[in-house]
């Protein structure tokens, strides 16, 4: 298959194409590099630009005879989203209606889309199904769930084939090294913990010591991106035009904050000192996936049940890289260059020629 892998240098794309890649299937990607690292991209060509802009979105699927799209550009911060809406209905839902219109304008129409646990909100009973009611608390959960909503409807009346997968927290990174996780700034609970294991930090908060569960931290299902991508891969086969599957991608277990801050003591050897602090806005207590469903209609199975082997990968990627990918002050090679000046002036009049960085 030829995918279009859009977001593709950010953290979970970036192990998708290097699965895609060793899948035998042919990538291509798409990214604006506003949170991305052209160094994560590890196979296929890099197109540096915008999924809003419908011209080259339209060039790029025609040009690689593209299949399928993989869509993993969004903003993905709950607490940005609730200070800053105006960017995530944006760049998470306007951008994202330019490139379906793009696919629709070339007929291509499928398409795998990184939806969220956020879009179920706050829910009632815990593990969640994809039968549990759909009501996220803050703009990031809304600005998924309108797509998923927006999916159903390019399908009803265009013929779309989608697959939306409504992830659990990712997290890990690949065992073959190269790529992780590298968000500025860092929000996230295991590569915080790391950077205190490594020194960076001096101690890590734990938001919240009060909640409703056993030892009164918030739980989480923590699933490795690997087998996020493996499931996007058994998803993208599995689309029919015209119709959608909406899946929940997780584990089915639950690990505690202090669970999790344990782990990673045992893992990387450190004290990893923790301060009690107040609870996070917006955070529910315990989201758990119910995972049957992506087990019966996609085949599919996650390798890491536990966040032990998780953390290992994840650590050895914050031991190799401690700043995350190189930031240089010469930006991306120079044969994406032309590409992200004329994306950063728009004064792009033209189609842009593809830069082609083939690894
Ligand atoms: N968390 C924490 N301290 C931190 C960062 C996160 O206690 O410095 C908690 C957070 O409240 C949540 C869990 O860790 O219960 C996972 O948070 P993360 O931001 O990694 O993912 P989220 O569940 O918000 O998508």
């Amino acid at each position: 298959m030829n995918v279009l892998v859009v977001g593709g240098a950010g953290y979970i794309g970036s192990h998708m194409v290097r699965q895609l890649h060793a899948a035998g299937h042919r990538v291509t990607v798409l990214d604006n590099l506003s949170t991305g690292f052209p160094e994560a991209v590890t196979a296929g060509n890099l197109v540096v630009g915008d999924m809003a802009d419908q011209e080259l979105v339209k060039s790029v699927l025609t040009e690689n005879s593209i299949d399928a799209v993989m869509h993993f550009a969004a903003c993905a911060l709950v607490g940005e989203s609730v200070a800053s809406p105006a960017k995530y209905y944006r760049n998470n839902v306007l951008a994202t209606i330019e490139l379906l219109d793009a696919m629709r304008a070339v007929e291509v129409k499928r398409i795998v889309f990184s939806s969220s646990c956020a879009t179920y909100g706050i829910p009632d009973v815990v593990p969640i199904s994809e039968a549990t009611p759909q009501n996220p608390v803050n703009p990031y959960g809304f600005t998924k769930l309108v797509i998923e909503r927006a999916l159903e409807d390019y399908a009803k009346a265009y013929g779309f084939g989608f697959a939306a997968l409504r992830y659990f927290n990712a997290a890990g990174a690949s065992p073959l090294g190269g790529i992780g996780e590298d968000h500025d700034p860092e929000s996230h609970l295991i590569p915080l913990v790391l950077q205190v294991a490594l020194g960076q930090r001096k101690h890590i908060s734990i938001f919240g010591t009060d909640w409703p569960t056993p030892d009164s931290t918030c739980v989480r299902d923590y699933i490795h991106v690997d087998d996020l991508s493996s499931a996007h891969l058994a998803a993208v086969e599995r689309i029919e035009l015209g119709k959608g599957l909406k899946v929940n991608l997780g584990t089915g277990n639950g690990f505690s904050v202090k669970q999790i801050i344990e782990t990673c003591r045992e893992v990387t050897g450190h004290e990893i000192p923790a301060i009690e602090s107040d609870r996070r806005p917006g955070d529910p207590p315990e989201l758990v996936a119910d995972a049957s469903l992506a087990k019966e209609v996609l085949g599919w199975e996650p390798k890491y049940l536990t966040p032990k082997p998780i953390i290992e990968t994840a650590w050895k990627w914050h031991q190799s890289n401690p700043t995350g990918y190189a930031k240089t002050d010469t930006g991306p090679p120079a044969s994406t260059k032309y590409l992200v000046e004329a994306y950063l002036s728009k004064k792009q009049t033209a189609v842009p020629k593809q830069s082609e960085i083939t690894r």
